[in-house]
């Protein structure tokens, strides 16, 4: 088709921006680490003020990418659906119109910026009830600690924890979506291995990596 060559440099925008996509996952995940680790360190509020900042940026750029790949998508859609010709560089700056309007001040509810800030809020809670417990700024409570890391299904020391949405508890990650898989393909449901926890339908997409958890457990390890 004589449009080859348009669709060609599509797909190649698009994987750009996925590429993109990805990298700015990255960049959001080390300003998440960095946040935590200060304030794990009880540094300078204002540190912390200036991540949370960079934050906002880093949303805005995101969902910047976000919504050209979106827009790059309903052009290519278009061209595959309609018959009548159009103009696509100028359907995608029609898709796009809105998003030079976005500015950081928007991204205070972006659900990236929730997330962030609720990791953040956990955080202060974590090192608030392990110094409190502890007496001091620097100790962890071993016990607390040890229980919150064991994985239920492994029963040995978390490596990459996942915390289910549903119930709030934590699991290895290899270990608990295996025993999804498994019990899914005998059409079983699941339950969560907490003893005690209700949770009795567990599925893949409710786990989502514990960040604050990590840096726990990381810490703990360190300090071994
Ligand atoms: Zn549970």
């Amino acid at each position: 088709m004589a449009n080859s060559r348009p669709s060609t440099i599509k797909e190649d925008a698009l994987d750009s921006l996925r590429l993109c996509q990805r990298d700015s996952e990255n960049v959001i995940e080390t300003l998440t680490s960095v946040t935590l680790d200060f304030i794990d360190y009880n540094v300078d509020p204002s540190r912390i003020k200036q991540m949370e900042s960079a934050m906002l940026t880093q949303a805005l750029v995101s969902s910047r990418v976000e919504r050209y790949i979106e827009a790059l998508e309903m052009v290519k859609n278009d061209i595959l659906q309609e018959q009548e010709q159009f103009n696509p560089a100028s359907r995608f700056n029609e898709y796009l119109r809105d998003v030079e309007s976005l500015s950081e001040e928007d991204m205070k509810s972006h659900p990236i910026y929730l997330k962030y800030m609720g990791q953040l809020q956990t955080m202060r809670e974590e090192v608030g009830v392990y110094s409190a417990k502890d007496g001091n700024n620097e100790g962890f409570t071993i016990l607390t600690n040890q229980r919150a890391f064991i994985c239920p299904i492994t029963q040995v020391t978390i490596k990459q924890p996942v915390k289910n949405r549903k119930c709030g508890h934590n699991y290895e990650e290899s270990a608990v979506r295996e025993m999804i898989r498994f019990k899914h393909r005998d059409n079983k449901r699941v339950r969560c291995p907490h003893v005690g926890c209700e949770h009795e339908d567990m599925h893949d997409s409710d786990l989502e990596p514990d960040r604050v958890l990590q840096h726990l457990i990381e810490q703990s390890e360190q300090k071994k």
